[in-house]
């Protein structure tokens, strides 16, 4: 089937179809993990918001004058977060920042006072630290080089980093993407890939309502199924939307209706069947939880006891207990699972044994 098909066919299905394909594939689960849906419980060290793109949505960036800026994050403050993250038993360290953010003096001058190479080599120790506590980093960082890559697979549980949308008029006039030269599709994709062929288990997914047309996300979700099927290291898949808020002048022309986002939510768990789980933020769909749920979510990504959503902060993180009371209301379990999913644990060459040792322990615990 080509592309062109596939996507006439998504879009003649109706909600009642679309639920009736989810149910389907769910039983094609064993009974026992069907009415899983997982979270990790994380917290989040944003340690630059310098960063070299401008992408028109973004409330993370430094230009932001509305909010107070992080050049770089130091040793105490990642102290201090990381001790408090081991007292709500945090298990996964999500390592933030913005792209290249030692392109700017500022940061580069404090990597210099403080005695360290580069902005890599900072990376790589601040994940060394939160091993030898036993929390497993996922890195966020944007676009890295094949070198980095291999360095930081050694530190590292699971890497990540969004396609959001290959739209080709995002990048044109007036596109969000515009004055962001390493969102252009390529470049995005070949960094995706390059995590692929050194076995690196691999977060990526959309971001919805920013431009990008039906045609586009479904495209999309395509393109990384087909990287998936050549290199097997895409562990899930995340839908999130674009959420206005203070401080960004962005007003997208059609705002994504939550009609559409859960048309889409359905569609990806389609294409993905059981193969790779398909996961919305909780905190940018709080009261459609059941809907979003009979639409195929089936996890609910990283949720903190303790740090904002620093991309959303205008959106709370929701509680855990609270969030369990919900799916237990509708059904389902809300599991605990690592930052890396369990299948890719017992992968040949996608950990390191330090890693590994690490979620031995963690694993007795949470999928036993
Ligand atoms: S790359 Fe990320 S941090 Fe940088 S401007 Fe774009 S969305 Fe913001």
């Amino acid at each position: 089937m080509n592309d062109k098909f596939i996507i006439k066919n998504f879009s003649n299905l109706s909600v009642i179809k679309l639920k009736e394909r989810i149910k389907n594939i769910r039983e094609e689960l064993p009974k026992d993990n069907r009415n899983n849906i997982t979270f990790s419980k994380n917290f989040t060290l944003s340690l630059s918001n310098y960063c070299i793109n401008q992408c028109s949505y973004c409330y993370y960036n430094h230009r932001i004058e509305s909010k107070k800026n992080i050049i770089l994050l130091d040793l105490d403050n990642i102290k201090n977060i990381t001790n408090n993250a081991l007292q709500y038993e945090c298990k996964e360290g999500l390592i933030l920042s913005g792209e290249k953010p030692d392109y700017f003096l500022e940061v580069k001058e404090k990597l210099e006072r403080w005695n360290i190479q580069n902005y890599i080599t900072y990376i790589k120790n601040i994940c060394d630290y939160l091993l030898d506590k036993s929390i497993l980093p996922h890195i966020n960082i944007g676009l890295m080089n094949f070198n980095d890559f291999i360095l930081l697979k050694e530190f590292t549980a699971s890497m990540g980093l969004m396609l959001e949308s290959t739209g080709l008029r995002l990048y044109k006039n007036g596109g969000v993407h515009q004055k962001s030269p390493s969102k252009l599709p390529n470049v995005r994709i070949d960094h995706i890939i390059k995590a692929g062929k050194l076995k690196i288990p691999f977060t990526t997914g959309l971001l919805l309502g920013i431009g990008e047309s039906f045609k586009d996300r479904i495209k999309d979700l395509l393109l990384i199924k087909r990287v998936h099927e050549k290199f097997g290291h895409i562990q899930e898949v995340i839908l999130q939307k674009f959420e206005p808020k203070e401080g960004i002048t962005y007003k997208p022309k059609n705002e994504l209706s939550i009609k559409e986002y859960l048309k889409i939510t359905a569609i990806a768990r389609i294409i993905f069947r059981n193969e790779i789980p398909i996961q919305v933020p909780p905190n940018l769909i709080n009261g459609f939880e059941k809907d979003f749920i009979e639409m195929g979510v089936n996890d609910f990504g990283g949720i903190s006891p303790i740090t904002p959503d620093f991309i959303n902060p205008n959106k709370k993180w929701p509680q855990i207990d609270k969030l369990k009371h919900i799916c237990n209301n509708l059904g389902y379990n809300l599991k605990e699972r690592l930052p890396i999913y369990k299948k890719f644990i017992t992968k040949r060459f996608f950990l390191s044994n330090r890693i590994k040792n690490i979620i031995e322990n963690y694993s007795e615990k949470i999928y036993n």
